[in-house]
């Protein structure tokens, strides 16, 4: 086993359990571990600290234990799946639901492994090198562990990119899943692209704070930005909205949408294919305006480094929305963008608002689903910030 030794005044976090270790903690790596393998990570004298999986990007290091007498092996990582399973079994018994995460990370101490649940299929996704080594045995564990269909691969986000890793698309186990497979998720139906759609085809994240903003949605005119397949849209309609209005950039998943709106025999409403910010200037100019706006945009912040151009955006599109809030209107806005703080989020807002010159109030702040748990040692699992503010 490969030691990694830590300077010493690198040794805090990782006693206080955060599991990343970044390259400029790192002292002396003892011979040439290859990226994914697992090594044991060591403070002052050799000192074990916690074993980990290494890599040759920035993050060095992500931590899977703190016992020593526990080392990764096989049954290690068969354990760490079935406790995830096992914390999720009240979503498996919960009626009109079919697709959630399983396995969210280091939250579930599976640093750079996620894979969601999709009605009988699931969809994995393995960001970093450990997690690619790990990902055929962690397939075929889940397909044991659940009785899924098969186990489809979706390994292309931009954490793979940063540890040098290629896309890697396919089927790990078991068959394929249908072109366009239904779920339930509080009890509305869609359809999901399971080989093609977005992230791992639903943005599954989001399934809390769906149901709460659509409480707002009755007999009001709602404008759902950045809308996907139309989940928004959806609860909103059946909530009883007056009016749905979609802006959306790709044609593709817009179609999807309508798809969906109609298996939920719901009116497909007004669809707009087009770039949202342009959308929304061209509504602020045609002096349309709405009761309800939800904006849910793509990740602008990756990472620290986009975190001032994504502020940009967030505050314009923002801004943007503001002003065509009806009195009284309701605004719910999101950023899952790692890099962009709750607290930096709230402030964005604050400089959209007060430029709108709209005055806000928060009602509910917002978070990921309970499946992507936030861990307290590692506050880097919150990514998903949400915001209901009603305007004057
Ligand atoms: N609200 C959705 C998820 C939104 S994900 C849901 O609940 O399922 C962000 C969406 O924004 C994606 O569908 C993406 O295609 C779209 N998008 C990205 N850039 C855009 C832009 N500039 N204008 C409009 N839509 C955009």
């Amino acid at each position: 086993m490969i030691n990694v030794n830590l300077k010493s005044k690198a040794e805090r976090p990782v006693i206080r359990r955060h599991p990343w270790v970044f390259s400029g903690a790192i002292r002396r790596v003892d011979g040439s571990p290859q990226p994914g393998d697992v090594i044991r990570l060591c403070g002052q004298d050799h000192r074990y600290l916690a074993w980990g999986h290494f890599s040759n990007s920035d993050i060095t290091v992500r931590i899977l234990g703190w016992n020593e007498d526990d080392p990764p092996g096989s049954d290690f990582f068969r354990r760490r799946l079935t406790e995830a399973l096992a914390r999720r079994k009240h979503l498996f018994a919960r009626s009109g639901l079919s697709a959630f995460r399983l396995v969210y990370g280091e939250s579930d101490g599976l640093p750079g492994l996620v894979a969601d649940w999709y009605d009988g299929y699931i969809v994995l996704s393995a960001q970093t090198p450990g997690a690619d080594r790990s990902k055929q045995s962690a397939a075929e564990t889940l397909m044991e562990l659940t009785g899924a269909k098969g186990v489809i691969e979706r390994s292309k986000s931009d954490v793979r990119k940063l540890e040098g890793l290629e896309p890697s698309e396919g089927i790990l186990c078991g068959q394929a899943a249908p072109e366009h497979h239904e779920i339930l998720e509080n009890g509305h139906r869609f359809l999901v692209d399971l080989t093609r759609g977005q992230k791992t085809g639903f943005y599954v994240d989001q399934r809390p704070n769906r149901k709460l903003v659509a409480e707002y949605a009755k007999d009001h005119t709602v404008l759902d930005v950045f809308s996907y397949t139309a989940a928004f849209s959806i609860y909103a309609a059946s909530q009883g909205a007056a009016s749905i209005t979609r802006v959306e950039s790709s044609a593709d998943v817009t179609e999807l949408g309508d798809r969906n709106l109609k298996l939920n025999n719901l009116d497909t409403g007004e669809s707009i294919v087009a770039d949202a910010f342009t959308a929304l200037r061209e509504f602020r100019n045609q002096g349309r305006s709405f009761d309800l706006i939800i904006l849910d945009p793509p990740k602008l912040a990756p990472t620290k480094a986009q975190v001032e151009r994504a502020s940009r955006a967030y505050k314009d599109i923002n801004l943007l929305a503001a002003k065509l809030l009806n009195p009284g209107g309701i605004l719910a806005t999101f950023s899952c963008s790692g890099g962009v703080s709750a607290d930096l989020f709230q402030k964005i807002l604050f400089g959209a608002c007060l430029d709108a010159g709209r005055d806000l109030r928060i009602l509910h702040h917002m978070s990921q689903g309970t499946d992507h748990p936030v861990l307290l040692t590692f506050p880097e699992s919150w990514y998903l910030k949400g915001l209901v503010l009603q305007a004057d």
